[in-house]
């Protein structure tokens, strides 16, 4: 299926719920530079916004990047931050530090995490790797292997790069909307994307918004995303 500006979409799997998982890749495209996700975790739909707004922002022909805008589509119809299995996706990877028990949102002492719609604690899955939205991105990256993973995320208003990525690449997209390079988010993040992507050697960056209206995210965050997809 085509969509606007060249951008084809196509469905890559399901998720727990059954909804369809759809990643917009450039007309003919097979493998990309970089992918770029959101809405991993379903009470940050603004990521998700943001996503959409890049492709509808950016001509496919001058883009060479994959775009899955609604990772966890089961949580974000229901405003939770896990899937249909009550599973935080983004702690069921099957990364070295995976762990089998439960994960938590914020940490104690962390207050600026809380929100009322945030569910703390979350399963990371059965096993690594066990929830079909984790295979879905997994056999994705295998399939386009992108150099690049950008992963959206809100609250924590900062930009977290893998040690593998081009710190040219971060800067540029720090200076942009003027954000913080910090190391890791701040707290453990087991079984998480980039913790897979690292013990790969694949350059990630989790990309954390601020809580702020759709207006004033726009305005910060997409030029540097835009310019992002388009080099
Ligand atoms: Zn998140």
């Amino acid at each position: 299926m085509l969509i606007a500006d060249g951008w084809e979409a196509h469905e890559m799997g399901r998720s727990r719920g059954g909804l369809p998982l759809t990643v917009y890749v450039p007309a003919g495209t097979r493998t990309v530079d970089g992918l770029l996700l959101a809405g991993i975790h379903g009470e940050e739909p603004e990521t998700l916004l943001l996503a959409r707004r890049l492709l509808e922002r950016v001509d496919a022909a001058d883009a060479a990047w994959a775009v899955l805008p609604a990772t966890n589509p089961d949580g974000l119809l229901a405003g939770v931050r896990q899937n249909a299995a009550g599973v935080d996706l983004n702690r069921n990877f099957p990364a070295a530090s995976w762990r089998a028990e439960d994960s938590f949102t914020y940490p104690p002492g962390a207050p600026e995490r809380r929100r009322p719609h945030r569910t703390n604690r979350s399963s990371p899955g059965g096993t690594p790797g066990s929830e079909p939205e984790t295979q879905a991105l997994l056999a994705l990256i295998d399939r386009l292997e992108p150099d690049l993973v950008v992963d959206l995320h809100s609250p924590l208003a900062l930009v977290a790069p893998t040690p593998h990525t081009d710190p040219l690449v971060v800067s540029r997209l720090a200076e942009a909307a003027d954000l913080p390079v910090r190391a890791d988010i701040g707290s453990p993040t087991p079984g998480a994307l980039r913790d897979w992507c690292t013990d790969r050697g694949l350059p990630a960056i989790t990309y954390e918004v601020e809580h702020a209206p759709l207006p004033a995210l726009c305005a910060r965050h997409l030029p540097g995303l835009e310019a992002l997809l388009r080099t």
